[in-house]
């Protein structure tokens, strides 16, 4: 039995407590209902460029109005400004003076998944696959034998776009990456299990009935070529400039008796990305100017000029700071960010990877992480204690359920967010996130009373 601290113990220590003991149950109903809203999000939006066109059509519906460089703007404007439709800048132009700063928030709109290569399609055996090049950090035997849908879009010859979106529909079919059955698998079962399934054996089935007539060499590969032909009015050579990216088929789902969590594909960072939407959908006026990032290529190392160790974002600070008469160099140093991206969780079924006073646990609130990086704090942007306690003190007295969370136990492994982009524009950042279990797994977890704590952390910082 635990024992009840003493008066002097209970002044001296701090103590964390489940959120589901500290919310009353009319907050844990408005948990419930935001948490519809992000399960639906989910359901309809995979990849950077569905979430880019959810989030501008969720935007426009509020006022928010395209923006492009030197365009003209005052206190109370609400723009957004679209990236190549794979990342977007929303933001609400504030009352005072820019060159007091902005609040930013940053989240990814990129998760885990299966690329196709340039040229994908093959057949062997009598069957069609499509040859892919994972993107982001994924345990590859994981995304073996789970339905996949493709996402994307193929630019042809002519220039014409043609999008993608098979296999999330109660009739479309789906892809699966195949994996060994365990009556033959004794050789494969010796192998390191980084090297389970290897990169080169991710290769996704696509097809299988051979096409008729005289002369086909390839009659299961041609076919699929005349169905794509006909359904997209596409040929082979036209998937050399397509992005199609095959992720989980499956919609999200509630787990556990009690419906405390949210299973799902691409959590990280989609649990972040739609709080911090809302959230400035909700801002209405501000007094310093509201941001919110929504950036593509974090799961690959934020570089491309999708991605945010690109100028994209200097660029529209500056030129917003320039037309309401300050400079870029002014505001970004006056200006602070919340950079939104999940944490590990705690996981009780592996506990020795976790320092259990550092660690993020599900429920506890969104986790503020000082500092991310890999073996001495390599790759981190480590923000200032004074920060720190600022962004404790604005949680504390808006009632933001937080806790504090290293990713895991020191020299153990590590990763990064987008901090360091904004860090490195001279604005005060830190992480704040939600956490997850089984981060970059085709199926995540996260807690519904986190990703509510998340939109609420995020609209208390910009209000
Ligand atoms: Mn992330
Ligand atoms: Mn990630």
């Amino acid at each position: 039995m635990k024992k009840e601290k003493n008066e002097l113990e209970k002044q001296l220590t701090m103590e964390r407590k489940n959120a589901s003991l500290l919310m009353d149950d009319a907050e844990i109903q408005k948990a419930e209902e935001f948490c519809k809203g992000y399960m639906e999000f989910m359901a309809s939006a995979k990849t950077e460029r569905e979430i880019n066109i959810y989030a501008i059509e969720k935007a426009k519906k509020a006022g928010f109005k395209e923006f492009h460089f030197g365009d003209k703007i005052k206190a109370g404007d609400k723009i957004y400004y679209d990236n190549r439709g794979k990342s977007v800048i929303l933001a609400v132009i504030g009352s005072e003076p820019i060159a007091n700063g902005v609040n930013l928030t940053a989240a990814h709109i990129d998760s885990p998944r299966l690329d196709l290569k340039e040229n994908p399609l093959y057949e062997s055996e009598e069957i069609a696959l499509f040859k892919t090049h994972y993107y982001g950090g994924i345990k590859k035997y994981q995304w073996t034998t789970v339905p996949l849908s493709l996402h994307g879009v193929i630019f042809k010859q002519d220039g014409e776009k043609v999008v993608v979106n098979i296999g999330e529909d109660e009739g479309d079919p789906v892809f699966v990456v195949s994996d060994l059955l365990p009556h033959l698998a004794q050789d494969q079962m010796k192998r390191a299990s980084s090297d389970l399934i290897k990169g080169e054996e991710l290769n996704i089935i696509v097809g299988s009935y051979c096409m008729k007539g005289e002369g086909i060499n390839k009659r299961v590969k041609t076919n699929i070529l005349r169905i794509l032909n006909e359904k997209y009015g596409i040929v082979e050579r036209d998937l050399l400039s397509a992005e199609l990216e095959a992720v989980p088929a499956y919609k999200p789902k509630e787990i556990g008796f009690d419906r405390g969590l949210i299973g799902a594909y691409g959590h990280d960072d989609k649990v972040c990305a739609y709080p911090e939407l809302m959230a400035i959908l909700d801002i209405k006026k501000p007094k310093k100017t509201a941001v919110a990032i929504l950036t593509d290529k974090e799961e690959t190392g934020s570089d491309g000029n999708t991605g945010l160790a690109s100028s994209y974002l200097k660029y529209f600070l500056e030129d917003i700071a320039e037309t309401l008469g300050s400079n870029g160099r002014t505001v970004m140093s006056n200006s602070r960010c919340l950079s939104a991206d999940v944490n590990s969780a705690f996981d009780p079924t592996f506990p020795e990877v976790f320092e259990r006073n550092n660690s993020s646990f599900l429920n506890y609130g969104v986790v503020v992480t000082k500092f991310t990086g890999h073996r001495g704090k390599g790759g981190t942007s480590d923000a200032n204690a004074e920060y720190v306690a600022e962004i404790h003190h604005l949680f504390d007295n808006e009632k933001v359920i937080w806790q504090n969370g290293e990713l895991g136990r020191v020299d153990l492994g590590g990763g990064g967010t987008v901090a360091l982009y904004m860090a490195n524009l001279n604005i005060e950042t830190i992480d704040v996130g939600v956490p997850v279990l089984a981060m970059h797994a085709p199926f995540e977890m996260v807690s519904k009373l986190d990703t509510y704590m998340a939109y609420k952390a995020f609209y208390v910082f910009q209000k």
